[in-house]
């Protein structure tokens, strides 16, 4: 469950809006606009960390490529998007935090056809330390329950657009677990093999080596990519590869990734239960701390 705060509507601090920055009070949409009708709208989700913001070129091509395939070319280059998520991460003064790039068609034209609708972008900035709340207690890996809904077929929507629409499923799934006592879900592709959570990638390891699935289904998360590189970089061998569900009953350690979760341990899947905190997973959070806070190379 998320920490208790401020409503995301009365905060102080300034939100960057269609070219210019608004107080956090003042960001608002029209109730017409396609994006809250119709789904359309893509957005990222990136960490600061003293200042900097990670992977922030990755994360910026990825929200115009989101837009690209959902046919919502956006306004603004990768670049342009870059600098404004720094004006904003620099007007509110936030050193470690959270930013929400976002992106959605306007309140132009109503109906499923979407090409007289402006594509608006908006980013806001805020402190958001952790993620995960796990039930058993602070220190203790999360419990997930696998849930009836599936991560959709790659012919149904395009995957690897972080598009609002497909969080549906996810927000279904986040309901199902937390309402029989779990902290998230573990979510299945449509054959039935094992895919992510509700809103992280999944690692397992077994005898020494990492496995993680197939990004068929699901989104290819920057983090993914970055924990891949990480542990090869390590010397552990990882594989990429499907996973059916029966085969989490002889792994010694599983772990989600993502920016807002960062590492999390995963110490209980439905009936399989009291898997540590292994080495591997310590050894990866504390490399992946390490490298989040390296200060990027000045460009020539
Ligand atoms: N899957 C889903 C459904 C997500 O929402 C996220 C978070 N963006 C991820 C995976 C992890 O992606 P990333 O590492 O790029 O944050």
């Amino acid at each position: 469950m998320a920490a208790p705060g401020l409503p995301f509507d009365d905060r102080d601090g300034w939100i960057w809006m269609d070219g210019k920055m608004w107080s956090w009070r003042e960001a608002k949409i029209h109730v017409m606009s396609h994006g809250l009708h119709y789904g359309g709208s893509v957005f990222e989700g990136e960490r600061i960390y003293d200042g900097h913001i990670f992977k922030l070129k990755e994360h910026s091509d990825r929200l115009v490529g989101s837009g690209q395939l959902l046919d919502m070319p956006l306004p603004y280059t990768s670049e342009q998007i870059m600098d404004f998520s720094r004006e904003v991460m620099e007007a509110n003064k936030i050193d470690n935090g959270y930013v929400r790039p976002l992106a959605w068609r306007g309140p132009e034209a109503m109906g499923i056809a979407a090409q007289a609708c402006k594509t608006h972008v908006a980013i806001a900035v805020w402190e958001w330390p952790k993620y995960f709340f796990p039930k058993s207690g602070d220190n203790a890996g999360l419990a997930l329950k696998t849930s009836k809904w599936r991560r959709c077929d790659p012919r149904t929507m395009p995957v690897q657009a972080k598009c609002a629409g497909i969080y549906g499923i996810g927000t279904l799934a986040k309901h199902e677990a937390d309402r029989a006592g779990f902290d998230d879900a573990l979510m299945l592709d449509i054959h039935g093999r094992v895919a992510e959570a509700s809103g992280a990638n999944l690692f397992v390891v077994k005898d020494g080596m990492i496995k993680t699935p197939v990004p068929e289904c699901f989104l290819n998360g920057i983090t993914r990519q970055t924990v891949i590189k990480l542990a090869r970089d390590l010397g552990y061998t990882v594989e990429e590869g499907h996973i059916m569900p029966d085969d989490l009953n002889g792994v010694q350690e599983i772990f989600l990734t993502g920016t807002a979760a960062e590492i999390a341990p995963v110490s209980k899947v439905d009936n399989i239960v009291n898997l540590p905190i292994g080495p591997v997973t310590e050894r990866l959070k504390s490399a992946y701390g390490d490298l989040v806070r390296q200060k990027p190379a000045k460009a020539a």
